[in-house]
């Protein structure tokens, strides 16, 4: 079996008086790591509770629970990714911003699969490359906030921090350590039902209604339906002689991942195997643009589990701390060990990208490139003064970190997005041609807005043309 890591017992009660530790010394590679290593780090978008003795209890039940992945998964992913790093696939990423308790329910589950699905699909026809397939899911319950309160009828409340912290509800706002052994089981389920539709045939493409039902745009529609019949055709071929026998038809590979941001719930689900630790919460994990400080706790965890690891890399980032950062948490120079999540804004990819593209090269780590074309393009809608995005800025950011990668001598390996399979109206544009006065009809978000199912397939052919190009 597989050992939990020492030490979370002890983890809620050092956080709670370690707010001195907040000035320690830069980080020193030497250092041994420990799954608690982080906990005497300065640590960002930091959660603190009333009660920790109810922390303290929630970690020791989260660390005597089963892993909800295994290290093999997590080996086999991180196989993918370095061919993903060596240009031999592409790496599809997506999912709510905040992922809700609530959206553990049967169709919601179907939906997130079947859109993610069908972008894969699309983007296995145009790249003629395998496409390795992770969700913002079954996890994405924590969320650092650029505001950590609110004004709300005159009052001044916590912000909204993800369903393992606080709740939605303006009257929940509290941090409840409870939340935290709820987030492993609503982790749990979800990953459960989605293991349980792949093995029973969701993905094989020979048996499945793949058509669009919501999808309104007449385009869309067509250009999907053909790319589905050449494959359709392709695999029929197959059948006639006699090569579609494989278990491989029948289902696909597909992994889990959210920003591992509550290093305490993180730590509880870290597993000792193979002379290895592996952070056995999800498959992949990420340290958001907010908290990858050099010296901080988040790169000191990530530093030292096995998992494939992403870092979200936006304007502020330096071209020599990228360079420093990858020498921390890819020591030992692995391919495909970090995958690098730009995010930089349409208007600011062509004066940053091409500069960490070349240091990252000349620095000779071996990353994952890939886009989030969706973060650096948040804007408020100066009609209804919700949160939105233009699917126009997402496309041309992806466009050129396309191109731009293409004249640095690198290439594009993935992209990042956020979306959801519904027909919500939160992103503007797209070939359903939302206007900011529709914003109104459909905003399901609790956070930031996700492209529909229509956007997001616009999306998958605008990189499916641009990579075959
Ligand atoms: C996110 O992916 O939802 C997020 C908060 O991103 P970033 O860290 O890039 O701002
Ligand atoms: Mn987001």
């Amino acid at each position: 079996p597989l050992k939990a890591s020492e030490g979370a017992k002890s983890a809620a009660k050092l956080r709670s008086k370690s707010k001195e530790a907040a000035q320690l010394p830069k980080p020193n590679l030497g250092d041994a790591w420990a799954p608690t290593s982080w906990q005497s780090k300065p640590i960002t978008q930091d959660v603190v509770y009333d009660d920790y003795t109810g922390v303290e209890a929630a970690l020791e039940k989260l660390e005597s629970l089963p892993p909800l992945v295994s290290p093999f998964e997590i080996e086999k992913l991180r196989t993918k990714l370095a061919h993903a790093a060596n240009g031999k696939a592409f790496v599809l990423q997506g999912g709510d911003c905040a992922e809700l308790f609530d959206y553990c329910t049967q169709d919601r589950i179907e939906s997130k699969l079947k859109v993610l699905m069908q972008m894969s699909l699309v983007l296995l026809w145009g790249t003629g490359l395998p496409v390795v397939r992770i969700g913002r899911i079954a996890g994405q319950y924590a969320k650092p906030r650029s505001k950590l309160t609110e004004e709300v009828d005159g009052k001044t409340i916590n912000s909204f921090r993800g369903d393992n912290i606080n709740g939605f509800d303006v009257s929940d706002r509290k941090p409840d350590p409870a939340r935290l052994v709820s987030s492993y089981f609503h982790s749990a389920a979800t990953l459960n039902y989605i293991r349980c539709v792949l093995a029973s045939g969701f993905a094989d493409l020979r048996k499945v209604d793949w058509s669009l039902e919501h999808v309104q745009n007449p385009e869309t529609k067509e250009r999907y339906q053909k790319t589905l019949d050449a494959i359709t055709e392709g695999l029929q071929f197959m059948h006639t002689i006699g090569a579609d026998t494989a278990q491989d038809m029948q289902t696909i590979d597909f992994f889990t991942s959210h920003e591992a941001l509550l290093l305490e719930y993180e730590q509880s689900l870290t597993r000792e195997a193979n002379g290895h630790h592996y952070n056995t919460s999800a498959h992949f994990i990420w340290i958001g643009d907010r908290t990858r400080q050099l010296d901080g706790a988040h790169v000191e965890f990530f530093r030292g589990v096995r998992n494939p690891i992403g870092i979200k890399v936006g304007p502020t980032m330096k071209a020599d701390e990228l360079v420093r950062l990858l020498d921390i948490v890819d020591a030992n120079h692995e391919d495909g060990r970090v995958t690098l999540i730009t995010r930089y804004g349409a208007s600011k990819v062509k004066e940053l990208l091409p500069a960490h593209i070349k240091a990252v090269q000349s620095s000779g780590h071996k990353v994952v490139w890939m886009s989030d074309p969706c973060h650096g393009n948040t804007q408020t809608s100066t009609v209804t003064k919700l949160k939105t995005r233009h699917v126009d800025d997402i496309v041309e950011e992806l466009r050129q970190a396309l191109e731009i990668h293409r004249e640095c001598g690198s290439k594009l390996n993935g992209a990042h997005l956020e979306l959801t399979g519904d027909a919500v109206t939160e992103c503007i544009g797209g070939s359903a041609g939302l206007c900011d006065e529709d914003l109104v009809v459909r905003y399901d978000t609790v956070c930031d807005p996700r492209l529909s199912l229509s956007q997001s397939l616009d999306v998958s052919f605008l990189i499916a043309d641009s990579m075959r190009a």
